[in-house]
């Protein structure tokens, strides 16, 4: 058995491994919705605004991008 102190080490442990990419990940979402919300979100990059780029008319997908092209976010609505 684990008693808590070992059980909090090892949490936070897998935390370390995982948070590289559920933080981007996370990002990401919060970066999406503040776009469809309308909102003025700046690529963390190049510092220009994101905008949304729908793709085709009646296609449910686009893309967020910055003006550069460094941030890009592929968006399917369908899944
Ligand atoms: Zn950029």
């Amino acid at each position: 058995m684990f008693d808590q102190a070992q059980l909090t080490q090892l949490k936070q442990q897998f935390k370390g491994l995982e948070k590289a990419s559920s933080d981007t990940f996370f990002k990401q979402k919060n970066v999406i919705k503040q776009v469809l919300a309308g909102k003025s979100v700046n690529c963390l990059n190049c510092q220009q605004p994101l905008a949304f780029y729908r793709q085709g008319k009646s296609v449910e997908g686009g893309e967020i991008c910055c003006a550069k092209g460094c941030t890009s976010i592929a968006l399917d609505f369908e899944s």
